[in-house]
């Protein structure tokens, strides 16, 4: 981490409980933060679970966010949920480009630029993830990957445009598989993701952007993640379903902060 750039800790729920667990959860969560604690905490249930966790969170400063965001405003798209209806449920950020909605959904980088155009469009800060698959990392193919990622997910968005948005580098390989990469390789992706981010728009965005850390978060790898310069926080999937593991993730080794 760097003490320019807030730390954002943020859990993505998935597919995973029902409206009870979830309003639960988030209930725990909200109770257990450090009053004075200043990273920004972020969690984003299932769409059906919005309402309950909203109201969890009533009086917190936790940021809930949707884990995906249809580019249309409304109309006959089946199954798809629009960024006012994500604004009215009382989300102000949107997970989008999520590896998951890439690989199972089919969604291209073409797709996720125009759900990042309808989140600025709807004042709602993009969570844009990027990473490699296994085969692509074992075939020198990181960079290139990434590099046509952070391309087509910002194409013809001005910096003013995207200037809240957060970005999670979330290695394909290391999700949900209990391999973390290390903090090395991580800090290695976040500094080439900081370039790239520079080229497109300029230096002054690039120190600013926050790059988040995506791939087996662990309550006990957290800190040492959180020590490299150019990681800014973590995207957390199974590890943000268990309330005394997250909130040991949200409350990373504080000394770090001192650095
Ligand atoms: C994720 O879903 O974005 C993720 C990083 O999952 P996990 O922490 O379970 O690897």
């Amino acid at each position: 981490m760097n003490k320019n750039r807030m730390p954002m800790i943020a859990g993505n729920w998935k597919m995973h409980l029902d409206a009870k667990e979830a309003g639960e959860l988030a209930l725990v969560i909200k109770k257990g933060l450090d009053p004075d604690l200043e990273h920004e905490v972020l969690v984003a249930p299932t769409y059906t679970n919005l309402w309950a966790v909203r109201q969890a969170l009533s009086g917190s400063k936790i940021i809930l966010a949707a884990q995906d965001v249809h580019w249309e405003e409304k109309g006959a798209f089946t199954g798809a949920v629009s960024p006012t209806q994500i604004v009215d449920a009382g989300c102000t950020h949107a997970i989008i480009g999520h590896s998951e909605r890439r690989k199972i959904f089919g969604e291209s980088d073409e797709v996720v630029n125009k759900k990042i155009k309808a989140a600025v469009k709807h004042n709602i800060v993009p969570v844009v993830c990027i990473g490699e698959t296994l085969a692509e990392r074992e075939s020198q193919q990181t960079y290139r990957v990434l590099e046509t990622q952070l391309i087509g997910a910002f194409a013809g968005l001005k910096a003013e445009e995207v200037i809240r948005a957060v970005i999670a580098y979330e290695p394909v390989w290391a999700i949900g598989t209990g391999k973390t990469a290390t903090p090395e390789t991580a800090q290695d992706a976040h500094v080439f993701i900081r370039r790239q981010m520079e080229k497109i728009y300029g230096k002054d965005f690039a120190s600013r952007v926050r790059i988040l850390y995506g791939g087996s978060v662990k309550a006990d790898n957290i800190d040492i993640l959180m020590a490299q310069t150019d990681i800014d926080g973590a995207l957390v999937g199974g590890e943000s379903l268990k309330a005394d593991k997250f909130l040991r993730v949200i409350h990373f080794e504080e000394a770090l902060r001192a650095g």
